[in-house]
């Protein structure tokens, strides 16, 4: 998608440690114009998939899966980081390693808003090492969903999780893929 290669490449900070900062527009400040061409974007690649649920993680996935659910006319949910150790029989869980805070989380959602008669797109922020995300579609195969697909906005695509979720057999939609980047280079698209 041209028009968010083309903010990345303007706003976008590459820091140390492979990580790209897109705080301005994306994740923490969000421009909702640019929020709400990705989200066309995603239905025009998802229309006819019968998705009828949006799965994302908390908490920068959410906004942008908000957009998508609205093009979609369906319900979003988040899983959510779980704060206690008790886990409840209600709910779907897994563990998540977290490629931003390098640490590991049970997130869960609860069984009464996933389950089977759902189809399901997962939306994120960022595709990496694919550990959120594969978190996410472990909870859609555990409650019996049926998955259509997964969109996400920026693939780091010299990180191994694009590849090996696709390798799967899930069909993932990434709208800027980043071949390679460094702070004094700058960004190369695939
Ligand atoms: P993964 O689980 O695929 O390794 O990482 C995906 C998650 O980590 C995303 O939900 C995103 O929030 C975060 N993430 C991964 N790489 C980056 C990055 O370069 N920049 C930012 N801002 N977040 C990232």
């Amino acid at each position: 998608m041209k028009l968010l290669e083309e903010r990345i490449l303007r706003d976008g900070i590459v820091r140390d440690g492979g990580v790209l900062k897109v705080d301005s527009f994306l994740n923490h400040q969000m421009d909702v114009a640019l929020l709400s061409d990705i989200a066309d974007e995603f239905k025009r690649l998802f229309s006819g998939c019968g998705v009828n649920k949006i799965l994302t993680i908390e908490a920068s996935g959410i906004a942008i899966a908000c957009f998508v659910a609205q093009r979609f006319s369906c319900p979003l949910v988040f899983a959510k980081k779980n704060k206690t150790l008790n886990v409840s029989p209600d709910v779907w869980t897994t563990k998540v390693h977290s490629f931003t805070h390098q640490r590991d989380f049970d997130i869960i959602v609860s069984k009464a808003f996933l389950g089977q008669g759902d189809c399901v797109l997962l939306i994120d922020d960022f595709l990496a090492n694919g550990e959120a995300l594969s978190g996410l579609i472990d909870l859609v195969r555990q409650s019996g969903a049926a998955l259509a697909g997964a969109g996400i906005c920026i693939e780091k695509a010299f990180q191994p999780g694009g590849e090996r979720i696709r390798a799967e057999g899930v069909r993932v939609e990434s709208l800027a893929r980043i071949r390679s980047m460094d702070p004094e280079k700058g960004i190369e698209f695939c």
